[in-house]
């Protein structure tokens, strides 16, 4: 692939920003339409999320039958998966197979990352550039760089002058890394975290795990994917997929119908019983009012709390591991053997609630009067969520005005898919769509449809601007607004509510709802796009 800069005068119909799965689909999508697009990626590979997080234990939390393209239904047939959960390199390989086998290698530029993307109000086109200073001209720019990609890496003060290796678990060494022997420290009690500690804790000589705040997990109970099952879906194929998109969340959790008032208390025991053994992210179907009836959670959360009692021998440890705030308000972890990893002698839990760690020396971790020495630190403290890659990139619109001043208060789109003031922009899982609420290949799939679908549209007619109106824009950030606060999912320092970052605003990021998402989108584009101006 050429490095040369497109001239003004050979603009590309599409630049797609970010080879993960929207946007490796983006361009399958774009190229079956005749289009000439690039992919732009900072990565040396595909793959996205699963390209960057390779830390030990990262797997997926949607079956792996779920979580994975339908655009094809050949592709869907012929890949066999091998596990339940897939784990990141079982991923890893299906996208770079889903790349050569729809020839799109060539069209992806990697080793690049975008820098600014300003608006040319004259010629109506995207102007790109590149931090090696390259510059691409497309007249639509696609920005399929992820709501989690952005990692999250506190500046605790003195960690530059730390001796030891320091890791984050976004952006993990690709050879890996042998902590055997070592004395390690692990920031964070999140997903990243909860999946890696076990690991790490087989490995290390010593483990001390830093907890600002306890977080529910369920087990996943991962295993080989049985050949049947296998079968059975691929079988029916089409139809388990229509009923994956009927879904709140896209994805087969068995949703109870009955609320908790519906059921007596020994029916509701045996309902949180079967989701504990069921495992994973199945729990969120405990109840169908769940995430809705604060009774309801509480009824549910103290049965996990309950499990970890039983499960983590020191009553003191179990305490601390325990989470109090809503369940479901952070997404519920799905793990293997990580509250039993705290039974091991060398792992410590060391609680940092009520005092934050005060800095980074050269050999370890400093809380209060305490230093834990340590060889290796670990910081599982996620990503700067849904609104982070966006923002680091200078995107300025019409006008030359910039996105990050938009957004200062919190991000503001229509259907997550584009802003006002920012024409033939488009964003794949942007903040107020469905997104991180759901089985996200899902949600892709449905959004990278939706923008070729409109481009499409554009191009039939002859019209070369699309821009969402402030109008929609407004209409549907107030819509986001009243669904969340319908729900207990305001009720922690989330990373949907940008809690997890300092200064972020605190504004509920994500959509609640596919299915009604889905017929918003549909709605919209049946009456000629509505809510937006096209010119
Ligand atoms: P990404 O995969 O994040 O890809 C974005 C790409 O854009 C990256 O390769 C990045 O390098 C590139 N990029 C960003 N900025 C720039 C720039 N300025 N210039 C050039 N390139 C850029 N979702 C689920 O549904 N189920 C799960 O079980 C699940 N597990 C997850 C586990 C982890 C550890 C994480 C972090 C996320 C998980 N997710 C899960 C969410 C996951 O991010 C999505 O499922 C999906 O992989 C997102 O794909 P994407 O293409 O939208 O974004
Ligand atoms: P996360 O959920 O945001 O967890 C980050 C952890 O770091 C939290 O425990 C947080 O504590 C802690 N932390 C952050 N800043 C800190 C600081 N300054 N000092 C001390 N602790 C700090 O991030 P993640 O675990 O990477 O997961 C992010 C998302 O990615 C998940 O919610 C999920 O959607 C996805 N994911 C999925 C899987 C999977 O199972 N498939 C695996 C990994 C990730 P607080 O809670 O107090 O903020």
């Amino acid at each position: 692939m050429s490095q040369d800069a497109i001239a003004p005068e050979d603009p590309l119909d599409a630049i797609v920003v970010g080879a993960g799965f929207a946007g490796i689909y983006m361009l399958h999508k774009l190229r079956e339409m005749g289009l000439r697009a690039r992919v732009l990626e900072a990565a040396s590979g595909v793959g996205g999320t699963w390209y960057w997080n390779r830390y030990p234990g990262a797997r997926c939390d949607v079956p792996s039958l779920q979580y994975s393209y339908q655009f094809s239904p050949e592709l869907e047939q012929e890949w066999e998966w091998k596990e339940r959960y897939a784990p990141q390199a079982e991923i890893m390989e299906y996208a770079n197979h889903v790349v050569d086998r729809f020839g799109l290698r060539p069209h992806i530029q990697f080793d690049t990352r975008v820098a600014a993307a300003h608006f040319d109000d004259e010629s109506g086109r995207w102007g790109l550039t590149t931090e090696a200073g390259q510059r691409l001209v497309a007249d639509h720019c696609v920005m399929a760089t992820g709501c989690l990609s952005a990692a999250n890496d506190p500046p605790f003060p003195g960690r530059d002058a730390f001796q030891g290796d320091w890791y984050h678990t976004g952006r993990w060494p690709h050879e890996g890394v042998d902590f055997a022997g070592k004395r390690v420290g692990v920031i964070g009690t999140g997903s990243s975290a909860i999946q890696s500690i076990p690991l790490i804790a087989a490995q290390a000589e010593e483990l001390f795990v830093f907890q600002r705040t306890p977080n529910y997990s369920i087990p996943a109970h991962n295993g080989p994917l049985d050949p049947g099952e296998q079968r059975a879906i691929k079988a029916r194929y089409p139809e388990y997929r229509a009923f994956l998109r009927e879904q709140l969340i896209a994805w087969d959790i068995e949703m109870n119908e009955k609320t908790a008032a519906e059921m007596s208390a020994e029916e509701l025991r045996a309902e949180c019983e079967r989701r504990w053994k069921l495992g994973g992210l199945y729990f969120y179907g405990t109840t169908a009012d769940m995430l809705m009836d604060q009774r309801a959670n509480d009824i549910v959360a103290s049965f996990v709390r309950e499990k970890i009692a039983e499960v983590v021998d020191d009553p003191a440890t179990a305490e601390l591991l325990s989470p109090r705030s809503v369940l479901g308000c952070k997404r519920i972890c799905a793990d293997t053997g990580y509250f039993e990893t705290y039974n091991r002698e060398h792992v410590h839990l060391i609680d940092i609630s009520g005092h934050p760690i005060d800095e980074i020396t050269p050999d370890g971790i400093r809380v209060g009067d305490r230093v834990y020495e340590v060889d290796a630190i670990v910081s599982a403290t996620g990503f700067d969520a849904m609104t982070g890659a966006v923002d680091r990139i200078d995107i300025r619109g019409s006008g030359g005005a910039r996105l990050r001043d938009k957004w200062a208060a919190g991000p503001r789109t229509f259907l997550g898919l584009a802003t006002a003031g920012f024409p033939n922009l488009f964003m794949i899982s942007g903040p107020g769509s469905p997104s991180v609420l759901t089985n996200m290949m899902n949600s892709i799939e449905q959004h990278v449809d939706f923008v070729a679908t409109s481009i499409g549209y554009l191009r039939e007619r002859n019209l070369r601007r699309i821009e969402a109106t402030l109008e929609a824009e407004d209409g549907w950030v107030d819509h986001v607004n009243e669904v969340a606060g319908s729900t207990l999912l305001l009720g922690c320092n989330s990373w949907y509510l940008g809690a997890n970052v300092p200064g972020k605003p605190r504004v509920f990021m994500p959509y609640l709802g596919f299915p009604a998402y889905v017929e918003k989108c549909e709605d919209v584009a049946s009456k000629g796009y509505e809510g937006f101006q096209l010119s």
